[in-house]
């Protein structure tokens, strides 16, 4: 989607990144997905271990359709892990659960990035599906204001990704501390949890970045439509 403009080469170099990351994220979790941790804890196991550590005996630990699909639901108070990691003690596994359970742990604690990312979600969500259209649209039919309000648009849904980074981070950071804290996974394990979810929070990144680079690319297509 208008790829052709000053930035195009920026657009083509971050989605090389972009799929680079991928497929490292890939590469990482089938490589520590066939690793079992010493404590043979399965993914719900873990969760729920950290979860009653601090007195979240109120929050579930379920099972859910899919790969990749694992998430905590703010509302429902619910972890919900992919089948595979929730049954599963490999260490991927319990990387993943120990992050799902640090969103957990942020919505008990009202963790503020949070907080603005849940504020965030409507705008997001209008932002990332009308924003390129409307800018499209308007720059096609020669209507600035519309166009404008497009990239507008389009940019509420990059501060999203924005703010989502922070959470994401320290849910990761929470995940380590507590996998160590609880000796979840012994000194020798940890680093491949690391960096299972080191690589995870890189397409979080990555995903802004792409972002960044197509703001650019709009900016710059409607300064030019400008001057003519
Ligand atoms: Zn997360």
């Amino acid at each position: 989607m208008l790829l052709f403009g000053p930035y195009t080469w920026l657009i083509l170099l971050v989605f090389l990144a972009t799929m680079l990351i991928q497929g490292w994220l890939k590469s990482t979790y089938a490589k520590y997905g066939r690793v079992p941790n010493s404590r043979g804890l399965s993914g719900a196991e873990t969760a729920r271990e950290i979860l009653d550590r601090y007195g979240l005996a109120n929050v579930q630990v379920e099972p859910i359709r899919g790969v990749l699909t694992d998430h905590y639901d703010p509302r429902g108070k619910v972890v919900r892990l992919s089948e595979g990691n929730y049954s599963s003690n490999s260490l991927a596994a319990l990387a993943v659960a120990a992050h799902e359970v640090g969103h957990a742990l942020q919505d008990a604690e009202n963790y503020v990035p949070m907080r603005v990312r849940s504020q965030l979600v409507p705008a997001a969500q209008i932002g990332s599906n009308f924003g390129p259209w409307l800018f499209i649209i308007g720059l096609m039919m020669h209507l600035t204001g519309l166009a404008t309000i497009g990239l507008y648009l389009f940019g509420a849904a990059a501060l999203f990704q924005l703010v989502t980074l922070p959470v994401e981070f320290n849910a990761s950071a929470r995940a380590l501390a507590n996998l160590k804290k609880f000796n979840l996974l012994s000194a020798a394990e940890l680093p491949a949890a690391r960096q299972v979810l080191t690589v995870a929070a890189l397409t979080y990144v990555a995903a802004l970045a792409m972002s960044v680079v197509y703001i650019l690319q709009y900016a710059a297509i409607l300064g030019m439509g400008r001057d003519d």
